[in-house]
């Protein structure tokens, strides 16, 4: 089984002992916050980074077919706007690579890797009371004292590995997506197993499939997949893009989800089949979120009209998946379209007819039942494979907090007050824990959103949160109890009133054995623009809901 990367690059900086901050991760957020608080506020701050170079989830994520589904033009920094201009993305959708060599072309432009510790992973984070300090450990044996720490740790980052009997005895390789080797694996004349259907699966089935003699997918719950309708983007429009960036970047950061999409104002039980068919084949054409994220604006919250939605998802399978029985077994039956991450696909469903792809379902052929020397077995039947590969997702955005080891005052363990699901004033700060921020935590918008517009503004109000309390000689800044209590009520409120507790997502923590089943993000009724404001609010009233002490 492999689950760890080949890296080869020593970690090039040394460790530093007395610092102003710490930050966790050297992702899209790691990497901007080490330029804010460096830059913009002169502080002496260091990043601690596992992987052995920049880019935390396009560092990780090698998987074949793994490139990003958020608009290429939307999917950067918007802080500079001569990198706006100058960068040039080869495709709509580009590939992990082309994301990478932009996070490490920004990394060199903004000089930030003398500043980021790679090759080392944080296992304990502890605060001291007397000095207001934390006191950050690595594996690799650094201590470092900094009286701010930000973890910038990514929301999907700490695998779910599911515990198979007999993983350990397969006797071909094993990879988990996330953990992909960086010399690629080769398919070539192999029996592949894939194990998932979600958004990382749904990319990299159609690839493994041209090249493997055999793959055998393993599906517990289907998904609704949309077509990407990845390609070159006309010069015209990069052109236009460009000369408009201003507008753009205003629209997207008032915007519901951080992209340019609205809902349609209307409700879909109030069209005729003609009108509601045209504006369906409309954002089937265009691809990519907008069927997900601007249809009919009862999708989430009315059954009834999500019916409607979801049937035209459901004839678009079975007029493209030729044997009935498999188009069958990819039709989603038991939650509601669009409460699961939609999963953008390119050639998904047309993988189903070749002839070299046969799809397992849990709930018709049986489920995995364990992991054999030679194969899987599912539903009482083996399947020979040479090569397992593991697209099962991850511990979502309260694992790679937990995995922390944090403990702020009196020793609590942000593992143990999160037992029964995550609780953190607008996402950004827990209450006992001074001086710790989350960049988007859970009960943020997160991953509900275009990450980096979330990631941009979680980052700029951290900096001027610190900026404020440097300016006014503060020590600490911690979130209230009960604020954070009404904060968390106030999550819970606006998620039940939509259909998306009803799924066994991981936005619901369900995908996980033994997690608790509460909805991690933050779905804010004028989402990301709204939830702006409201940080802006509470930092104009003198971060209310926070108590600041000297
Ligand atoms: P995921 O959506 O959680 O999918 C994991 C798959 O593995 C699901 O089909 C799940 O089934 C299955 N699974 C999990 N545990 C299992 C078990 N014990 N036995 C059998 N099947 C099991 O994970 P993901 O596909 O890696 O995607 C996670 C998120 O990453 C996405 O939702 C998206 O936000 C992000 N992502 C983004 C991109 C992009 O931007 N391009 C690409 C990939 C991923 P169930 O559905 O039944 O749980």
């Amino acid at each position: 089984m492999t689950t760890s990367t080949q890296d080869t690059r020593p970690s090039s900086a040394p460790a530093a002992v007395e610092l102003d901050a710490v930050i966790i991760g050297a992702g899209f957020s790691g990497m901007y916050m080490l330029k804010s608080l460096r830059d913009k506020l002169g502080m002496k701050v260091k990043v601690i980074e596992a992987g052995n170079g920049v880019g935390g989830t396009w560092y990780w994520n090698r998987y074949p077919g793994a490139r990003c589904d958020s608009d290429s033009y939307i999917y950067c920094y918007t802080f500079d706007k001569n990198l706006l201009q100058e960068w040039e993305w080869s495709e709509r959708y580009p590939e992990q690579d082309e994301i990478l060599r932009y996070l490490e072309h920004c990394a060199d432009r903004f000089d930030l890797k003398p500043d980021i510790l790679f090759g080392k992973r944080v296992t304990e984070t502890v605060y001291d009371e007397k000095s207001h300090r934390w006191t950050v450990r690595t594996d690799k044996g650094d201590a470092i004292s900094a009286r701010y720490v930000i973890a910038a740790v990514g929301s999907l980052s700490t695998l779910n590995l599911p515990d198979y009997k007999g993983l350990d005895s397969f006797k071909g390789r094993a990879y988990h997506t996330s953990r992909w080797p960086h010399d690629g694996v080769d398919f070539t004349n192999k029996r592949v197993g894939v194990i998932g259907t979600g958004a990382t699966a749904v990319q990299a089935i159609p690839e493994i499939s041209q090249q493997a003699r055999h793959l055998t997918v393993f599906q517990r719950t289907p998904n609704f997949c949309v077509p990407a309708r990845n390609g070159k983007v006309d010069p015209e429009v990069t052109k236009a893009r460009k000369a408009n960036y201003d507008t753009i970047v205003d629209n997207i950061r008032k915007s519901f989800f951080g992209f340019e999409l609205s809902f349609i104002p209307k409700s879909v039980l109030e069209t005729t089949a003609e009108e509601r068919e045209a504006e369906f084949d409309r954002m089937w054409g265009d691809g990519g979120f907008a069927f997900w994220l601007a249809n009919y604006q009862d999708m989430f919250f009315n059954q009834e009209a999500n019916d409607v939605i979801a049937d035209y998802l459901k004839r678009k399978i079975r007029a493209t998946v030729k044997d009935p029985e498999v188009a069958e077994k990819l039709i989603p039956k038991t939650y509601a379209y669009g409460t699961k991450r939609q999963p953008l696909d390119t050639n998904y469903y047309e993988t189903f007819n070749k002839p070299n792809v046969v799809l397992v379902d849990a709930s018709t052929d049986g489920p995995i039942e364990e992991i054999t020397p030679t194969g899987i077995l599912a539903g009482g039947k083996e399947y020979e494979l040479d090569i397992i590969v593991l697209a099962t997702g991850f511990d979502a955005m309260t694992g790679p907090l937990k995995d922390l080891g944090i403990r702020g005052r009196d020793g609590r363990s942000l593992a143990q007050e999160w037992e029964d699901g995550p609780q953190a004033y607008l996402g950004l700060m827990v209450a006992g824990f001074p001086n710790l921020f989350t960049i988007t935590g859970p009960q943020s918008p997160s991953v509900l959103s275009n990450m980096p517009v979330s990631i941009e503004q979680h980052v700029e109000w951290v900096t001027e949160c610190i900026d404020h309390m440097r300016r006014n000689k503060l020590a600490t800044i911690e979130a209230m109890p009960q604020a954070q209590a009404q904060w968390a009520a106030h999550v819970a409120e606006i998620v039940n009133m939509t259909l998306m507790p009803g799924a066994n997502s991981w936005y619901m923590g369900a995908n996980i054995p033994g997690k608790p089943r509460r909805f991690l993000p933050y779905l804010g009724l004028e989402g990301v623009g709204g939830y702006r404001r409201k940080c802006e609010e509470v930092a104009a009233k003198g971060y209310e809901g926070f108590a600041l002490s000297p």
